[in-house]
């Protein structure tokens, strides 16, 4: 690994594996704190008696279809 300073003379330098997944660690966290602010999940909505019964009609229809071997 170029610009390695530990001197242990290894093809793959752990000090610099761990040094990486660190650093890779930590911008990931950065980014993740950074959408935090946009993720603004919707407020859990009760469904409404027709979304229910279309999802049992859709339901049907997927094991109807499964049943067929479609
Ligand atoms: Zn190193």
């Amino acid at each position: 690994m170029t610009g390695c300073t530990h001197g242990n003379g290894r093809a793959l330098c752990f000090e610099c594996f761990k040094a990486g997944m660190e650093r890779t660690r930590a911008r990931q966290a950065a980014w993740t704190q950074r959408d935090l602010p946009f993720e603004r999940p919707e407020p859990k909505r009760k469904l409404s008696e027709q979304e229910i019964a279309h999802r049992r009609r859709m339901l049907d229809h997927l094991v109807d279809a499964a049943r067929m071997g479609a």
